[in-house]
């Protein structure tokens, strides 16, 4: 039986088919039994993983994401030691990615050399003389990777997505939002404490006095303070027009002129500028204002503090245990870092990304995982059309314009056509971690202007490699991307049905499709400009029926006296929402002719629903859920089950959950979208 048991989605290449064993053991220790399904269907669905998986000192939280995470970091491991131990060519891939490794590894070495890596960039400050020397050093740091005051690159522009314009963007602050400076809150205030203790410490460390450390960090938390009083929210941020004011670059000069643009440019190697972005006016006129009317001893201050941080993981232990204490500890709850290797990994990977990445693809992702995901993504994209048709509240009109969007999504699996080119990146092992790390900064930024300055979008762009475990939604290309290092267990998994495949993979697969149709992505056509192509009176309506989940959200207590966020994870409610419908219909589609068997008890929509929640088992430490409560757009883990499947109509009948269970939500009272 086991073994002839084929089911319909094998035949059409959908998923294929496990046995009972397999199954069993999979689901089954993922769950807490002992619990009532309409009772905390998160901890139903997920307690027997967190029981078996407990929590590890190096992480502020810990699921089946992350331990995937780990598994991959292992791949990557391995491959990086085969180009370390090759006895290679000088400049080839194999020499950088082996050498980078091996000079993150070598702590000795940077112990010993202290911070004297970074101190020219340090007296290049302490040397400023006059205000007018603020911005050439600001530019000249900026291309080897030490930011300050404000940031700036080339990006798609929204209203013409087939063109690259330059945009000016908030920045210079070191806490991850602006709220972290000015919540008044007993866990806000300690925060900052803290983070002024770290700042006096790392003065320190750099060799100051205790009592210059103390001024320093007093200039540097003014600035910072003010710096943040003037940047948009992340909720603001979410709306695309707050963060886009197109100008000719005559108009820019005239809007912030304390800045010398044309030096600025200049330095950065972009010439012939006709139009620009000023995406946040009024953080980028309060720099002019604060490089006016701030004494240059502060200032220079600042300017320290920037290259303190900029460099903070690439010098010594002391200055890393240091930014960790308050990075890892203090703001996630942290224990302890991450063994050095995995450091050493991530700094490759980040660098050297499609290096590794071409390696990864061709020794862990099949040729038949992309066939099947193609597939997949296919059904999905047939089902969410389904959906579409079947919403009662929307116009034929906007309708149509939705299956056309719907129509024209570029699917990206796996890896990427044409890989980046590290010809021109020279790693050299004689030199410092810190000025190699400028030297990558300064390639990176030169291969950004090559490819962006004066040129068209790039649509075969990948935003991010092929070895990332995630997934994405661009709205500006209005594609989808699905990297081959989500395309493994608890996501994907060959051996596992179509239950199994559509619960985890397939509700990814419509998480990212419904992005294109969430609060945000809606203003975005086909074409990937910011074009209103609905009814002002489907819009209406599509605003109102979303309100219903910012509420949902904004009643959820994430810890005693801290609620969740409805406006901030709007988009990614909508997208789990989607997901879940889009997934469920297309996995009825799929197996529509030749049902699946019950299996270990559970039937097919039962698994289908384990299976999604599953993929978010996990732990997470109070500091991190204050932390992600503030910055993260996505909904805790947690909430992601229990906040998103009570609005999910089949999930009550899946599990026979009553009005008499603690997470039943009226039925007029569910979010209705897509
Ligand atoms: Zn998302």
């Amino acid at each position: 039986m086991r073994k002839l048991f084929i089911c319909a989605a094998m035949l059409l290449g959908l998923g294929a088919c496990t046995t009972k064993e397999s199954m069993d053991s999979k689901l089954l220790t993922n769950l807490d039994t002992t619990q009532e399904p309409g009772t905390d269907f998160f901890q139903y669905a997920t307690g027997g993983w967190q029981n078996a998986n407990p929590m590890t000192d190096e992480y502020s939280r810990y699921g089946q994401f992350d331990a995937l995470r780990e598994k991959s970091k292992e791949q990557l491991k391995d491959l990086v030691l085969e180009q370390a131990a090759q006895k290679s060519e000088p400049g080839s891939n194999a020499q950088k990615v082996g050498d980078l490794y091996n000079i993150v590894m070598d702590s000795t070495r940077r112990n010993a050399e202290g911070t004297a890596p970074v101190k020219r960039y340090m007296d290049e400050v302490a040397s400023l003389k006059t205000k007018g020397e603020i911005i050439p050093l600001l530019a000249r740091n900026y291309r080897v990777g030490i930011g300050g005051f404000f940031g700036t690159y080339i990006g798609t522009d929204i209203m013409d997505s087939n063109s690259n314009q330059l945009g000016i963007y908030q920045g210079g602050t070191s806490l991850p939002e602006k709220e972290y400076y000015s919540d008044t809150d007993e866990n806000s205030a300690n925060i900052r404490a803290k983070y002024q203790e770290y700042i006096v410490n790392m003065f320190k460390l750099h060799g100051f006095t205790a009592e210059e450390a103390q001024q320093k960090m007093n200039a540097v938390m003014a600035i910072e303070t003010r710096l943040a009083a003037k940047h948009l929210s992340r909720v603001e941020r979410r709306n695309p027009l707050n963060s886009y004011h197109k100008m000719t670059y005559a108009e820019l000069k005239n809007t912030v002129p304390g800045i010398d643009w044309d030096t600025y440019y200049s330095i950065l190697g972009i010439e012939g500028i006709e139009t620009v972005n000023l995406a946040h006016p009024e953080a980028i006129k309060e720099v002019a204002a604060i490089i006016d009317d701030t004494p240059m001893d502060n200032l220079k201050a600042y300017l320290e503090w920037k290259v303190i941080r900029s460099t903070s993981n690439e010098l010594s232990d002391a200055l890393e245990a240091e930014t960790f204490a308050f990075y890892g500890t203090v703001l996630s709850g942290k224990k302890v870092q991450q063994p050095r290797w995995k450091r050493a990994l991530d700094a490759v990977n980040g660098s050297l990304g499609d290096i590794i990445g071409e390696l990864y693809v061709a020794k862990h992702f099949p040729p038949a995982a992309k066939e099947r995901m193609t597939q997949l993504v296919k059904n999905l994209q047939v089902a969410l059309g389904e959906r579409i048709d079947a919403q009662e509240w929307m116009s034929a009109e906007t309708k149509k314009a939705a299956h056309e969007k719907l129509n024209t999504f570029t699917v990206k699996i796996g890896y990427p056509d044409k890989w980046d080119d590290y010809s021109k990146l020279t790693i050299d092992p004689t030199m410092s971690y810190a000025d190699i790390c400028r030297s990558m900064s300064e390639f990176g930024w030169q291969k950004h202007i090559d490819e962006k300055w004066g040129k068209p979008v790039d649509r075969e762009e990948w935003h991010m490699t092929p070895q990332t475990v995630n997934a994405y939604y661009n709205p500006t290309t209005n594609e989808i991307c699905f990297p081959a290092g989500i395309l493994q267990y608890p996501f994907f998994d060959m051996e596992e049905d179509d239950a199994f495949n559509y619960g985890a993979i397939g509700v990814v697969i419509g998480h990212e499709m419904t992005h294109g149709f969430d609060d945000q992505g809606r203003q975005f056509d086909k074409d990937g400009n910011f074009a209103n192509w609905w009814t002002d009176e489907d819009a209406a309506k599509f605003n109102e029926r979303t309100q219903v989940i910012v509420d949902f959200f904004d009643k959820i207590e994430v810890l005693p006296g801290l609620n969740a966020n409805g406006k901030l994870t709007l988009g990614e409610n909508i997208a789990d929402h989607g997901g879940l419908m889009i997934a469920m219909q297309a996995f009825k589609n799929a197996t529509k002719d030749n049902p699946l068997p019950i299996i270990g008890g559970f039937t097919p929509e039962q698994r289908f629903y384990l299976s999604y929640s599953g993929v978010w088992a996990g732990h997470v430490r109070d500091e991190e859920i204050r932390n992600l409560t503030k910055s993260d757009v996505h909904s805790l883990s947690r909430w992601r089950v229990n906040g998103t499947l009570p609005h999910i109509d089949d999930w009550y009948t899946a599990f026979g959950i009553t009005e008499e269970s603690p997470m039943f939500v009226p039925a007029e009272e569910r979010l209705k979208i897509w």
